[in-house]
């Protein structure tokens, strides 16, 4: 059930998946799980304790081809299929969830925008450096009234003719406060939903930090504020609008996630199953009461089938086959699931369970941002609801903004 890899770490493989895996993915999956033993996990306790976001792993991330994976290599990125990205997420979130979100930001929610939707200037100015992680990026979608319903926004965007002025607000955007450009999403005169890079440093553009987190601390989180900001014209993401933009991305960024809450719960499974034949009680390690075998065999059962999920998405993804529902079906089952086995694993390790010496409880804080972001796990469910069905009526008038997905 559990396999030990050359670097002595385990990995739950009881459906035989790396049998599934190229000999590339397999490489991939232990480079970034290299990365993960060297530089994520001997400090992530700290970091997460002292609500310390390491700028300096955004270059280290960048030279071990974490940014960008699937984005074309002419620009930088690593032209690699989509499972490869999803290992890249696992392996990465498997070291902590905000460390994946700087990531999953970074590949997809800037990079991604910028090649799909960007003129070729905008390519070549700014994907090597995001690739490389000599700069970093954010992307302003929620606002403090809208974040369920991003299609009511009222960030504003006026055309002056030579360039555009920006005014409005964005809420819990990560990386925003270290960040370099900001891919940002307002509306025009004719109420439009435009994408427009901002820079660090322009006029009336602020990035002020969110205070008090207790989820993610590892990860920084701030506003954008727009106060008249002047944007040139060349910034505007010229080959998309409407909501379909931002939408996109978001895709991208959710199957990322469905690949990274396997990572957690592979973690919290390895934590509990050791933990549980090392402790005694009652004479007996703990893991020979069946009660603990139940636990270990259900988050072993939930885990195959999220894995199983994963890699097939991971092809339709690759032949331009999934769709948003069946991406909001993964990243709500996956990310609930690995919930579920954060708490579990963390109930099997008793009083212990709730110290740092074991990541169960950072990654379930952790999760409840998760489960938040990139679409509520409710939010999902609509989504998946209105594909069942598609019938559109004043009283659902809420998902018309997630009926895109649908359609
Ligand atoms: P609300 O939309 O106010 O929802 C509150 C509750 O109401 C939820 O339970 C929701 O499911 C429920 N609800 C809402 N509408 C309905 C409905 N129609 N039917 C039933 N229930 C409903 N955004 C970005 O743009 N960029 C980022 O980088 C980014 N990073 C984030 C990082 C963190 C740590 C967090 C916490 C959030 C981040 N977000 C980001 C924002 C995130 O996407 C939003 O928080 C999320 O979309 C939910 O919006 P909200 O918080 O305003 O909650």
């Amino acid at each position: 059930m559990c396999i030990r890899d050359s670097n002595n770490f385990k990995s739950v493989d009881f459906y035989l998946l790396d049998e599934l895996l190229t000999e590339e993915q397999k490489l991939i999956r232990e480079s970034i799980r290299d990365f993960v033993n060297v530089e994520i996990s001997p400090n992530i306790e700290e970091w997460f304790e002292k609500n310390h976001f390491p700028l300096e792993i955004v270059k280290k991330m960048g030279s071990t081809g974490i940014f960008g994976p699937t984005v074309s290599q002419e620009y930088g990125g690593g032209g690699l299929d989509n499972i490869s990205y999803g290992l890249i997420m696992q392996e990465l979130e498997r070291g902590d969830s905000g460390m994946r979100s700087t990531a999953s930001v970074q590949s997809s929610l800037v990079m991604f925008p910028i090649e799909s939707y960007g003129s070729e200037e905008q390519k070549k100015k700014y994907l090597p450096k995001l690739a490389s992680g000599e700069i970093l990026g954010c992307f302003g979608l929620t606002e403090p009234d809208f974040g369920s319903n991003p299609g009511g926004m009222i960030s504003k965007l006026e055309d002056k003719g030579d360039h555009y002025i920006l005014n409005g607000s964005k809420m819990w955007i990560s990386n925003s406060p270290a960040a370099d450009i900001a891919v940002v999403w307002a509306k025009d005169e004719s109420k439009r939903i435009k994408g427009v890079i901002v820079e660090k440093g322009m006029e009336g553009f602020s990035a002020p930090k969110t205070e008090g987190k207790l989820s993610l601390r590892s990860s920084l989180t701030g506003e954008l504020v727009f106060d008249n900001v002047k944007v040139p014209k060349e910034n505007l993401l010229p080959n998309k609008d409407g909501l379909g933009g931002p939408l996109g991305c978001l895709d991208k960024a959710r199957y990322g996630i469905s690949w990274g809450a396997i990572g957690v719960a592979m973690d919290c499974f390895d934590a509990a199953k050791k933990y549980s034949l090392e402790r005694k009680q009652f004479d007996k390690p703990i893991a020979s009461f069946q009660l603990i075998q139940k636990k270990l065999a259900e988050m072993l059962t939930e885990i195959t089938k999220a894995q199983l999920l994963c890699w097939r998405l991971g092809k339709l993804m690759d032949e331009g086959k999934a769709s948003s529902s069946k991406i909001s079906l993964a990243k709500r089952n996956n990310v609930d699931m690995a919930l579920k086995i954060a708490r579990e694993a963390r109930q099997i390790h008793g009083g212990m369970g709730i110290t740092n010496d074991y990541p169960m409880m950072r990654h379930m804080m952790n999760l409840e941002s998760v489960i938040t972001y990139e679409g509520t796990h409710d939010i999902h469910l609509l989504i998946l609801g209105l594909s069942l069905i598609h019938i559109s009526e004043p009283t659902r008038r809420y998902a018309i903004s997630y009926a895109v997905f649908c359609l």
